[in-house]
């Protein structure tokens, strides 16, 4: 069997995502092998694929108990045998099943690391006595110092290597910087080992950060348009996590609290009904989350700011496993980033402590971002991007701009006549004209002081913020940053440029460019209530039966056979015998009585995307997905084309060839006519790339956004911006 026959068959999806395929292959071929891909990207079939194809075990390593079962629960469900080893068993359990490995009747076993190499610890001589064909380290970050979840247990699996030297490994993570990634192919001593990294882009999440207010009713307001939907809501204290909880189900939403905290019982028990869609809001710190593959999260909320890029990230990218459009909102507020400061601290370890500060830099600087939240996260990943991904909320925002040169005068000539020895605080109460003692009394006496007392303190502040993004001002890296002038301040002072400012911080967002399926509604939630129901019969979430995708792709396309059946994401062999049946009735139903027939053939199967290896080195990745539009463009397509056949907005589709652009292996004038390019070019020049909203309005009808980024895209090729 190949592996697209075997993924057809066992896990019933037509086509590999990311590198699946190339990575597969690799462990097929006996090779180590590091995998990086984002959270909800695949990683599980990774290695759960081989371990189909291979003689022998596949061992697991794993470090939360929760997901284990829940992998195994999906795995059994598929008709492939697997189970885990952990305290929650009785012995009796655990000997059948010893028993059941030693008859080779099982394929994947799932193990704690500590498990493993536990001093009285029998397990690894049994293990040492099974025909171990493949070795899973999943969670491969907890075994760096550098990362954000280093697990000291994880250490022990460099052991791996010397117990079994011949057996292939395969190394999992969804997060890992340049260091860790160092640390994890050192310490687990993987042999010339092949690092495949994916894109962490994950476009069906839309990402938000709303200056923090009242946040209850913020909260409310977001969830409001979310009733039936499932969430993570994710709090910095233990305290705030149960308060909200119980805030929450008083407003009548089933909100449950978690956090490590709490007793086990309770702990699984919301888990597992979270998990069945019982409670539809988990109120959780980090503690929660970490291998929960629920695939129907649609939200996911952080209440307080996270800690660094890489658990925001990961915690972010919980939501919308299913590829469904999904939400990622943040509440920010300045504050949030003095209290984390001391947190941030490790005791004893000056090193340390400096490298998580950084990190927490780094997710304010996010947070009061002016510019597409997506680039900077890849960027953060060392991921080039197009900027304007179209669903972030600055890229969804139009920003209304007014002439703030006179204000921008005022507080370069503040900074100008401070000697620019002080940092914005200082500014902005000076500017303000504060009385307080602060001010110095001689810069009370300057014609400068209380110019800007107009304009509120915030105001200023975000001011300042911009006319620095903008290049208007800059900060120092010191210990107390202060603000200086640039090159381009002069031209300010002495009016000889004009600045303009976003108005005010009122947001009016368009609606994503993903257009939605036209699925039949009511089909859907009959669809939703069998699969609860054959769900509760076989005592596992429903989302173990079926995919939230999978049921709304039936009810799109009413498939009327279970051939046609078969061609619905996640339909294996065994599903499609086991529960085809149940599903397939009340489509045909529905159908007839609608007159509806099926439209199984405008689904386009996916193609398997071109994988690419890297040697462990630091490289740039391009998009899958900006790659498969590039592909289909080379091929001769039209952009309308492409766009339809892909459900993407043509300007999605521009966005994908500007990177192309970019990286110059397309040149400018295969979107964009020569003639228009001066023009673009000059108000590029003019107003900045940083926002396409007002280079439009400036360009007017004549110019359309995808040639306007074509030309943005050509610039920074260029070096011009
Ligand atoms: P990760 O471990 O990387 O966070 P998972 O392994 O949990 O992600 O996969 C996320 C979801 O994507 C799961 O529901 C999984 O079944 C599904 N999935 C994985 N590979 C494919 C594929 N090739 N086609 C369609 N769905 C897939
Ligand atoms: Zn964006």
């Amino acid at each position: 069997m190949t592996p697209i026959q075997a993924l057809q068959k066992y896990f019933g999806y037509s086509a590999f995502r990311h590198q699946q395929g190339a990575i597969i292959q690799h462990i097929l071929d006996k090779k180590d092998v590091l995998t990086l891909m984002p959270t909800g990207g695949g990683k599980s079939l990774c290695y759960q694929l081989p371990a189909v194809l291979l003689d022998g075990l596949t061992i697991v390593i794993s470090p939360l108990i929760a997901l284990m079962k829940d992998q195994v629960d999906a795995l059994n469900v598929n008709g492939i045998p697997a189970a885990f080893i952990n305290s929650s068993q009785s012995t009796q359990e655990q000997i059948e099943i010893s028993t059941r490995l030693k008859n080779n009747q099982i394929k994947l076993l799932y193990l704690a690391p500590e498990r493993l190499f536990g001093k009285e610890s029998k397990l690894m001589a049994f293990l040492k006595s099974l025909p171990v064909a493949l070795i899973a380290i999943d969670e491969a970050h907890c075994i760096s110092h550098w990362g954000h979840d280093f697990r000291p247990e994880y250490l022990a699996l460099a052991g791996l290597k010397v117990e079994f030297p011949n057996i292939p490994v395969i190394a999992l993570t969804a997060t890992a910087d340049k260091l860790t990634k160092k640390d994890i192919l050192e310490k687990l001593n993987l042999k010339d080992p092949e690092v495949f990294i994916s894109s962490f882009n994950r476009e069906n999440i839309t990402y938000r950060v709303v200056p923090k207010k009242n946040s209850f009713n913020q909260l409310l307001a977001f969830l409001d348009e979310r009733k039936e939907e499932s969430g993570i809501i994710y709090c910095l204290s233990r305290k705030s996590t149960e308060s909200l909880a119980a805030d929450l189900k008083e407003e009548g939403f089933l909100a449950e609290a978690y956090h490590a905290g709490l007793d086990n019982a309770v702990k699984a028990r919301t888990q597992e009904a979270f998990l069945r869609d019982e409670v539809r809001i988990i109120v959780a710190t980090i503690a929660f989350g970490m291998g929960i593959n629920k695939s129907n999260v649609r939200y996911v909320v952080h209440m307080d700011l996270p800690k660094n890029i890489e658990g925001y990230y990961q915690e972010t990218g919980r939501a919308g496993r299913d590829g469904l459009p999904s939400d990622a909102m943040l509440l920010f507020s300045p504050g949030d980033a003095i209290k984390l400061k001391q947190f941030a601290m490790v005791e004893d370890n000056p090193e340390q402590s400096r490298i998580m500060l950084k990190k927490l830099d780094d997710m304010v600087n996010y947070c009061q971002l002016h510019a597409c939240r997506r680039q900077f996260l890849l960027k953060y990943f060392d991921e080039d991007f197009p900027p304007g991904c179209g669903s972030c909320d600055f890229c969804l925002t139009e920003f209304p701009r007014f002439d703030a040169t006179l204000i921008a005068q005022k507080a370069l000539s503040a900074v100008a006549r401070l000697k620019e020895r002080f940092g914005g605080a200082y500014v902005v109460d000076f500017l303000r004209g504060s009385k307080s003692e602060k001010i110095r009394e001689e810069h009370k006496q300057l014609k400068t002081y209380g110019i800007g007392a107009d304009i509120s303190k915030p105001e200023w502040q975000r001011y300042l913020r911009e006319l620095t993004a903008m290049g208007y001002l800059q900060v120092t890296d010191d210990m107390y940053p202060v603000l200086k002038l640039t090159q381009k301040s002069e031209a300010v002072l002495k009016g000889l440029e004009k600045v303009e400012l976003v108005a005010s911080q009122i947001i009016e967002e368009h609606q994503p460019a993903t257009e939605a399926l036209p699925f039949e509604a009511a089909l859907l939630a009959e669809l939703r209530n069998i699969r609860r129901d054959i769900a509760q019969h076989e005592n596992v979430p429903p989302y173990v039966i079926l995919s939230d995708a999978g049921l709304q792709e039936m009810a799109t396309y009413l498939p009327q056979s279970l051939d046609e059946l078969r061609l619905i994401s996640g339909f294996g062999d065994i599903k499609l015998a086991r529960y085809g049946r149940e599903f397939l009735l009340p489509v045909k139903n529905y159908s007839a009585k609608n007159g509806l027939s099926s439209k199984i053939k405008h689904k386009v199967p996916k193609r398997e995307r071109k994988a690419k290896t890297e040697r462990a080195a630091g490289n740039i990745r391009s998009s899958d997905t900006a790659k498969e539009s590039f592909t289909l463009y080379r091929s001769g397509k039209p952009i309308s084309e492409i766009a339809a056949q892909r459900k993407l907005a043509p300007t999605t589709i521009e966005g994908h060839l500007s990177f192309y652009i970019y990286k110059g292996e397309m040149e400018v004038t295969e979107l964009v006519i020569q003639e228009k390019i001066p023009t673009i070019k000059d108000a590029v020049e003019n107003y900045g790339a940083e926002k396409l909203a007002p280079l439009k309005e400036i360009l007017g009808d004549n110019y359309s956004y995808g040639e306007i980024k074509a030309v943005v895209a050509w610039m920074r090729k260029n070096g011009d911006i």
